[in-house]
């Protein structure tokens, strides 16, 4: 059955992994995120060539909690449903904490962490009265383990899993699960923005940032590919997955097993 899957922050990187992998499924996807009108018209022509899905996209600031209902409401309005909301959005300041800025805090915290209280606060009551929705949210493996001067970024991914675990009580009985994807480094542009401010910040090159800092933290010393966690999403959002809930899933190479 065609489903309608939502993804926030899928312009880019994971998120538009986790789209094209549900349209190639033939699943209507809703995109958001920012970018360039004409680079956003490509992007939904391209997924509506991969199925005869329809893809939509929607301009809502992940920051603002009125453009976020809307973004829900539209969404239920346009298909009849929110079957499979995907909170992928996601920022990266790396700083230390005395030095961090104050609005760089806010913004993580409101784009990695309340707005997945947003979407959900909007989407539950359609998938509560449909008896059926699957909640996936995009943490990382910084939801697990802290590495030093991403302070709001290890707060906020903590607190997803906390989120995770709150809304799969909630929805126990409703037939919907609530799940946490916990990926390693992904070689998109929210990695490679932060590399030279990591390598300012621990006095390395930008290669060693990479060999030393990135890859090292994982025992396979390879980057996790966008499409295998597209993979796990559609896993998570299928009917076999209907007894996992509540959870978290790791997929970084090894990093969190140490
Ligand atoms: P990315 O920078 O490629 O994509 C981020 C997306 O979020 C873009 O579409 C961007 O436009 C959108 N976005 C940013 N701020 C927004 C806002 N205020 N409102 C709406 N959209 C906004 O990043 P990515 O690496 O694909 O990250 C996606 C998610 O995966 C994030 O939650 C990130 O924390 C998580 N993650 C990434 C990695 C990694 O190594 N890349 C590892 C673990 C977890």
């Amino acid at each position: 059955m065609r489903k309608t899957v939502v993804v926030t922050g899928s312009t880019s990187g994971i998120g538009l992994a986790i789209a094209t992998a549900f349209a190639g499924k033939g699943d209507n996807v809703v995109i958001n995120g920012f970018g360039q009108a004409e680079d956003i018209k490509v992007i939904t022509e391209r997924l509506e060539s991969l199925s005869n899905c329809r893809a939509l996209y929607h301009s809502a600031d992940m920051t603002k909690p009125t453009e976020i209902a809307d973004l829900i409401e539209t969404v239920a309005k346009t298909f009849g449903a929110v079957d499979v909301l995907v909170n992928n959005a996601g920022i990266q300041h790396v700083e230390k904490i005395e030095d961090f800025p104050v609005e760089k805090w806010d913004q993580i915290i409101a784009v990695n962490l309340s707005s997945s209280f947003h979407t959900m606060r909007s989407a539950i009551p359609y998938m509560k009265a449909r008896k059926h929705g699957r909640i996936i949210n995009i943490a990382s493996a910084h939801s697990l383990v802290a590495s030093p001067f991403k302070s709001a970024y290890v707060a906020a991914k903590h607190g997803i899993l906390g989120l995770t675990k709150t809304a799969a009580l909630e929805l126990a009985e409703m037939g919907v699960t609530v799940n946490a994807i916990c990926p390693g480094y992904v070689l998109t542009p929210l990695v490679e923005k932060q590399i030279p401010n990591t390598a300012k910040a621990r006095g390395l090159t930008e290669e060693q940032v990479k060999t030393e800092i990135i890859l090292k933290a994982q025992p396979t010393r390879q980057f996790v590919k966008a499409e295998e966690i597209a993979s796990l999403a559609l896993f998570l959002a299928s009917e076999e997955a209907r007894q996992v809930t509540g959870t978290h899933i790791s997929i970084d190479g090894g990093w969190t097993a140490a």
